[in-house]
């Protein structure tokens, strides 16, 4: 496993013979086979903000059999979230976001713990919580949070997958210490809107909160190269992405 803490040698996850079917698409990848399969059951992976990235990387990482996941939201479903949000199904209206979610992860792959946090993210209790996870996926819209998580994942050395998204774009990239993710973003743009305000398209969503998805799969089996100090910006009307180098900042407060 390149970039996460990963434990020292243990011994090895017996699978079930329906997990071997569950999983029979990924253990024929050369690239996860057996031991990135017993990898992913190992992984502790926090999702913080069961949002728009949040809702359809949970899902992801549920049925890959990611063996822990933690879920870390303070809202409720509502009616608007379901355009993209496709953890949740129209009966979760009003039902607090983690309680949904668990519900539905545990529907889609029962091998999966799901660990709750029906609270905000903020920087006092963020290296508490963060610390007992491999690996972060950042998916919330509020650059309070984001920052929070940041600061985090550098003082605590989890790995950070980052995914935003806005209109008809989207980016994701991967933070393992320096750069960090201020040293792309130092301080709250001033031009910073939320989805609320702009809107998005449900589809663009899905592609985001699956790159991210795919990204942590990636740093847990050890699979290809992670965007790691790279963003990856996805230009849906266009239908092109291209990937730029993250620079680290020496004046960063953060991981400088
Ligand atoms: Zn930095």
């Amino acid at each position: 496993m390149s970039g996460v803490n990963t434990p020292s040698p243990l011994a090895p996850v017996r699978f079930s013979d329906e997990e071997v079917d569950r999983y029979a698409r990924q253990l024929v990848l050369s690239e996860i086979g057996g031991p990135g399969q017993q990898a992913l059951k190992r992984a502790r992976v926090l999702i913080v903000g069961l949002g728009g990235v949040g809702a359809p990387a949970a899902l992801y990482l549920a049925a890959a059999g990611v063996g822990t996941l933690g879920l870390i939201d303070h809202d409720a479903v509502a009616l608007s979230n379901l355009q993209r949000q496709i953890i949740f199904t129209t009966a979760d209206a009003q039902r607090p976001k983690v309680e949904a979610g668990a519900e539905h992860l545990a529907a889609l792959n029962p091998h999966v713990a799901v660990e709750p946090f029906v609270e905000r993210l903020t920087p006092a209790n963020a290296p508490g919580i963060i610390e007992r996870f491999d690996l972060v996926l950042d998916g919330t819209d509020d650059f309070e949070t984001r920052f929070a998580v940041n600061a985090a994942c550098v003082a605590t050395g989890v790995p950070l997958v980052s995914g935003a998204l806005g209109r008809w774009n989207g980016q994701v990239g991967v933070f393992t210490g320096q750069p960090c993710y201020q040293c792309l973003v130092p301080e709250t743009p001033p031009d910073a809107e939320t989805c609320a305000r702009v809107g998005v398209v449900g589809a663009l969503a899905g592609v985001i909160g699956a790159m991210a998805a795919l990204e942590a799969i990636k740093l847990i089996t050890g699979a290809g190269e992670p965007l790691t100090a790279r963003l990856m910006l996805y230009d849906g009307l266009a239908g092109t992405s291209r990937v730029v180098k993250i620079a680290a900042d020496p004046a960063c407060p953060v991981c400088g």
